[in-house]
C-alpha cells in the first residue's frame, strides 16, 4: 500500500461512536492526513460501524457494500467498531473489496496502518470528545458490566472502564476552550463511571459532575445522558439538583415496565423504585425534563405485560420516550430464550406506545408556553413568509434525539440566547428570540 495522504470516515450508530472517530481523527490528522468529502478522493476510507442491534448492523453493512462497489484502484477499505467486533470474519467474506477489519478500541492501529507515527503523538488523550455546533460530546466510561439479557454491548465493549477525572477535566477545558458551551456526558452507563477506579457508587458520578462545575464554569451546562435505573442515588439527585450548570434533564433508559419482563430482561430495578426515585427526582427539581426508552416484544412479553408498560408509562408521563422492538441478538441472554414474540406483534406494540407517548409528549411540551428559556443555536433559517428563524435547543431538548425550538428572529449560530416559548407541538416547540 502506498502511503495514504487523503482519508474518508463513515461513522455510523450512537453518540459514542462519534467520540470514537473524532479520537481517530485526531490521530489521522496528527499524522497529517487530510481528510475528504468524497470517499472517490480518499486514499484510505473507513467505517466506523455499529453492531448494537440488527437493524444497525444491516445498516453498516449497507454502508460498507456501496463503498466497497465503489472502490478503485489504489485505495484501501478498512472496516472497524463494534459490527467487526462480532462479525469480522463475514464482513470479509461478504464484501472481499474490504482490505482490513479491526474491533473496538483499536483506532491505533488503524492509524499505523495507515503510516501514522502514534507514538510520536503526545497530544492524544485516549478518550476524547467532538465538538458540533454548541455542544460537545464527553465519553466518559467505555465498556459495562450489567447482564442485561437483550444487549449485545458487554460482549462488544468489554468491561468498564473509567477515563479518570483528571484526563475528563483536561478534555472538558480544551473542548470548551474551542467554544462548546454543552459538555453532553455520555458512556453505555454513565452512573457506573468510576467503579472500577474503586469509587463508591453513590459518589462517584456526583463526584465527577461537581470536578467538571468547577473546572468548566456555571455557564456551560452539563447534560447526563445514559444513567442506569438502580445507580441514580439520592446523592447524585442532590448533587445534580445543587451545581448551577447541570441541567434539569436526565436521560435514564428503563426498557420496560412490567416486573415480569424487567426480570427475564436481568434488570436489577423495579418498579416502585423507579417511581421513587423520580418522586425524588421531581421532588428536588421541579422542572425535571425525563427521558427514556422501552423494548417492545422483548422474548415473553404478553399483551398483559405490555400494557404493564403503557400504564407505567402514562403513570410517570416521561417528557420524551423512545420505543424500540426487541431485536435477536447472538451472544446474549435471551437468544435462546422461548416464546419469542412475532415481528408484527412487536410493530404493533412499539407503534401503539408511540400513540400515546405523542399524546402525552405534546401535554409535557405545552408546560413551557409562556416561558423565557435560554437556548443553545443550532442554525438558522426562514419561516414559509421568509422571516428569519433560529433553530436551537434549550434544556428541555437533548443533542440529536430529542426535538427543537423555533425561534422567530436571528442569532449567531453556536451562541446563546434568550427566547420565549409560544406555541408546542407534539415534540418542538415555537418562539421568539429576545436577546441574541
Ligand atoms: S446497562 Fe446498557 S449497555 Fe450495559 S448491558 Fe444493560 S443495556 Fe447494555
Amino acid at each position: 500500500m502506498a502511503v495514504p495522504k487523503t482519508y474518508h470516515l463513515v461513522t455510523l450508530g450512537c453518540p459514542k461512536n462519534d467520540v470514537d472517530s473524532e479520537h481517530l481523527e485526531r490521530l489521522l490528522t496528527g499524522g497529517e492526513l487530510l481528510p475528504v468529502l468524497q470517499p472517490g478522493d480518499a486514499d484510505a476510507i473507513i467505517v466506523n460501524t455499529c453492531g448494537f442491534i440488527e437493524q444497525s448492523q444491516e445498516q453498516s453493512m449497507e454502508a460498507v457494500r456501496t463503498l466497497a462497489a465503489a472502490k478503485r484502484e489504489g485505495q484501501t477499505l478498512i472496516v472497524a467498531g463494534c459490527m467487526t467486533q462480532l462479525y469480522g470474519r463475514q464482513v470479509k467474506e461478504e464484501s472481499p473489496a474490504v482490505d482490513h477489519v479491526f474491533g473496538v478500541g483499536q483506532w491505533q492501529d488503524v492509524a499505523r496502518l495507515l503510516s501514522v507515527d502514534v507514538d510520536a503523538i503526545f497530544d492524544i488523550p485516549e478518550s476524547n470528545a467532538k465538538v458540533s455546533g454548541p455542544s460537545a460530546y464527553l465519553k466518559i466510561s467505555d465498556g459495562c458490566d450489567a447482564p442485561c439479557t437483550f444487549c449485545v454491548i458487554p460482549k462488544i465493549k468489554g468491561r468498564l472502564r473509567s477515563a479518570p477525572a483528571g484526563m475528563l477535566v483536561k478534555e472538558a477545558q480544551r473542548l470548551v476552550a474551542a467554544g462548546a458551551k454543552e459538555l453532553v456526558l455520555v458512556a453505555q452507563d454513565s452512573t457506573a463511571w468510576g467503579e472500577d477506579l474503586g469509587l463508591p457508587v453513590a459518589s462517584g458520578l456526583s463526584g465527577l459532575l461537581e470536578m467538571l462545575s468547577e473546572a468548566v464554569g456555571e455557564e456551560v451546562w452539563l447534560r447526563l445522558m445514559y444513567a442506569y435505573p438502580s445507580r441514580v442515588s439520592s446523592k447524585l439527585i442532590e448533587t445534580m439538583a445543587q451545581l448551577p450548570n447541570v441541567v434539569h434533564y436526565l436521560d435514564v433508559p428503563l426498557q420496560h415496565g412490567s416486573e415480569a419482563t424487567l426480570r427475564r430482561m436481568k434488570r436489577p430495578h423495579n418498579v416502585a423504585k423507579v417511581h421513587a426515585f423520580i418522586a425524588e427526582l421531581r421532588a428536588a427539581m421541579p422542572d425535571i425534563v425525563l427521558r427514556t426508552s422501552f423494548i417492545a416484544g422483548f422474548p415473553g412479553e404478553t399483551e398483559a405485560e405490555f400494557k404493564e408498560l403503557l400504564d407505567f408509562a402514562r403513570t410517570v408521563n416521561f417528557d420524551h420516550a423512545g420505543c424500540f422492538t426487541y431485536s435477536l441478538q447472538q451472544w446474549t441472554g435471551a437468544f435462546e430464550m422461548a416464546d419469542q414474540v412475532a415481528d408484527e406483534v412487536k410493530h404493533e406494540r412499539r407503534d401503539r406506545f408511540m400513540r400515546q407517548q405523542q399524546k402525552i409528549a405534546a401535554k409535557r411540551a405545552r408546560r413551557f408556553v409562556g416561558k423565557t428559556l435560554p437556548m443553545l443555536v443550532e442554525g438558522l433559517g426562514e419561516d414559509e413568509d421568509g422571516n428569519p428563524v433560529v433553530a436551537g435547543r434549550t434544556y428541555r431538548e437533548a443533542p440529536e434525539v430529542d426535538g427543537l425550538v423555533f425561534a422567530t428572529g436571528t442569532a449567531q449560530p453556536g451562541s446563546r440566547i434568550l427566547v420565549r416559548i409560544d406555541e408546542a407541538a407534539d415534540y418542538d416547540l415555537f418562539g421568539t428570540v429576545l436577546s441574541s
